[in-house]
């Protein structure tokens, strides 16, 4: 259940509402209030609340408006935000601004055409980054990858360059123009990675790292933050923990599918193509997909890459590497710049050619 407070409310009218609230619970959980977009919101467990509760509830001086959400997951359901949310990056720290999402004018298909991200999986060195930065940007990427922090199976492989690897990205941010996004893996360096970064990644492995995701949510400056789903996290798993970024008052957020385990070894992880649709219908939120992680192979990045624009997706993340076979990590899913610039085009098609066959128009 999702309560706006009314602007106009005097402290006095708030106090009885938040007693009433109290009441109402049984006392067993603090209420606490959100601001979001402006607003002040409490959000409850609805299943606390019965009929009759509801109605005092909605005759409240303190109470706009009451909207009653089903699914445990409240504010980033559907129903909270039916025209869909529009995610600006990148025009906070100098970079060009790039819309993620649509805003429902045009049904499920991304406002401005899909928003590619392009980069290394990780950030390897001054050169590397900046030739693949501009080499991105050349093939119609908008958004720059780079991971400064990696997350790595084995404590053997390379962990990335952290802190000199926000450097270079905020570097090659400055050189092309690109807004940047890279992940960050620990609550107490959020507010250093939002210092250089457009846009925060939470990974698969951290989903359901709830203190990673409150500090994401409690961000100084609210920064976007695109949420990977976890390899083994149900949708409903993965909305509750956006909704965790949500509450902490961050509407910003991304949702990103990248793949889900299972038994077979012939692809890295199941690309689950199914949820796009899917997540348009239960959420607001955006959706992008990762066919690198995906698929693990390069050689299926560009099928995947197309499969999911038809699905719906409002943007593609891709790992680029000027030579794969030498990446320091992941470089049997990475591809090239030229390739790059191909699933671009097709996308771009693709998603026009959708547009179309809704009957809408895009403006240049
Ligand atoms: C990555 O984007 O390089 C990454 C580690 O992704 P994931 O969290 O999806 O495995
Ligand atoms: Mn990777």
């Amino acid at each position: 259940m999702i309560i706006r407070m009314s602007d106009e409310a005097s402290g006095e009218e708030r106090a009885q509402l938040l007693a009433l609230l109290g009441s109402v619970t049984g006392n067993q959980h603090p209420i606490s209030t959100t601001r979001l977009d402006e607003r002040e919101v409490i959000v409850l467990d609805g299943s606390q609340v019965d009929e009759q509760a509801c109605k005092l509830l909605r005759q409240h001086k303190a109470v706009e408006s009451v909207l009653a959400v089903k699914t445990a997951y409240q504010l980033v359901n559907r129903a909270f935000k039916p025209e869909g949310s529009r995610i600006v990056v990148g025009d906070a720290l100098g970079g060009n601004p790039v819309v993620i999402g649509s805003d429902g004018s045009e049904g499920a298909i991304a406002v401005s055409g899909p928003v590619i991200i392009g980069g290394p999986c990780a950030v390897e060195g001054r050169e590397q980054l900046l030739a693949i930065a501009r080499a991105v940007r050349d093939a119609g990427a908008q958004v720059l990858r780079g991971g400064a922090f990696k997350p790595r199976t084995s404590p053997y492989q390379f962990q990335g360059m952290g802190i000199e690897g926000l450097d270079l990205l905020a570097e090659a941010r400055e050189a092309t123009g690109l807004p940047v996004i890279t992940e960050v893996m620990e609550p107490d360096l959020v507010e250093t990675v939002v210092s250089y970064a457009d846009i925060l990644q939470i990974g698969s492995r951290n989903m359901q790292n709830f203190p990673l995701l409150l500090a994401a949510g409690c961000n100084s400056k609210k920064r976007p933050v695109m949420l990977k789903r976890g390899f083994a996290a149900t949708i409903d798993e993965w909305l509750l923990a956006a909704e965790y970024i949500m509450a902490a008052g961050n509407p910003n957020v991304i949702l990103c599918e990248r793949g889900i385990r299972s038994f077979d070894t012939h692809t890295r992880n199941v690309l689950d193509l199914a949820c796009v649709p899917l997540l348009h219908e239960l959420t607001h939120l955006p959706v992008i997909v990762d066919p690198s992680h995906g698929t693990g192979r390069r050689e299926l990045v560009p099928t995947m890459s197309r499969a999911a624009i038809a699905a719906g997706a409002d943007g593609l993340i891709l790992e680029v590497h000027p030579d794969p076979n030498s990446a320091l990590c992941d470089g049997r899913q990475s591809i090239t710049a030229e390739e790059l610039s191909g699933i671009v085009r097709e996308a771009r098609v693709i998603s026009e050619m959708m547009y179309r066959s809704a009957g809408l128009s895009r403006v240049a």
